[in-house]
């Protein structure tokens, strides 16, 4: 579903993104990880164009991203995108920062986005906390609003880039519960993350990116014992 084709992406002479190619199946989980500035987060939003790319295609569904013939707006209805930072729309309650989207994107009457997003902050564990104001909820729960607000415009994939790396210790596992309860509804999901537990359970394939390389990717169990990959085996034992 996701087609990623010896991608360059270059800030003036940095190589952000260097020859990286990476297929994802509908349905699978991909975690990404590595050290800061190797590229994580420039795949992650070329994926949506929200960084153009300097070589390469990638196509999600059967649409090349960068083509500008294609409407990347369409695209992006298909992309979930949670980040670090929960972006949430401050003078907006939580109800509003739901339906607005869904409503003007997807010509949803307001009745039916309502119903929508009391749906699905009950999935994420918040129903009681529809009509607050964002500044009102802990960083666990405002991370989960913008789950479900990424939710209910209906994507085909989420891409999260470090979606609890904000978050105070107590609060990343109920945002990671959210996330794996998505994976097991068959979410196709691309995760940056330094969550090793979750990476180990939920991930179907484990990348490594060094440098704005993929330098290792493989199952879970591979991937943690792979012993060929000396930068990878120094990572891991910086972040076990
Ligand atoms: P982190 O773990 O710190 O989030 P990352 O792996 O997500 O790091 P990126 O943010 O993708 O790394 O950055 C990759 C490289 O590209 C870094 O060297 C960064 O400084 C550079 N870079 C990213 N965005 C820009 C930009 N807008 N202009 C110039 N350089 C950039
Ligand atoms: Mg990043």
């Amino acid at each position: 579903i996701i087609e990623i084709k010896n991608v360059y992406k270059f800030f003036g002479d940095l190589a952000a993104l260097s020859d990286v190619s990476l297929d994802i199946k509908s349905g699978e989980k991909v975690v990404i990880i590595g050290p800061s500035g190797s590229g994580k987060s420039t795949l992650l939003r070329s994926i949506n164009r929200l960084e153009e790319i300097s070589r390469g295609s990638i196509v999600v569904d059967g649409q090349d991203v960068h083509d500008t013939n294609n409407n990347i707006n369409n695209i992006r209805q298909e992309l979930g995108m949670v980040f670090q930072s929960f972006n949430l729309f401050p003078h907006k309650t939580v109800l509003e920062n739901l339906i607005m989207a869904p409503i003007k994107l997807k010509g949803l009457d307001k009745e039916e986005a309502k119903a929508v997003a009391v749906d699905l902050l009950k999935k994420v564990g918040i129903r009681e906390k529809a009509n607050v104001y964002p500044s009102k909820l802990s960083g666990g729960q405002q991370q989960r609003v913008a789950i479900a607000r990424a939710l209910a415009m209906n994507p085909k994939i989420m891409l999260f880039d470090e979606p609890t790396s904000a978050l105070d210790p107590e609060m990343i596992g109920e945002v990671l519960d959210v996330m794996k309860k998505l994976a097991v509804e068959g979410m196709t999901m691309v995760v940056v993350t330094h969550e090793m537990g979750f990476a180990r359970e939920v991930a179907d394939r484990i990348v490594f990116m060094e440098d704005g390389r993929i330098i290792a990717c493989a199952p879970p169990k591979e991937f943690f014992n792979s012993t060929d990959h000396p930068r990878l085996k120094q990572f891991l034992s910086q972040i076990l």
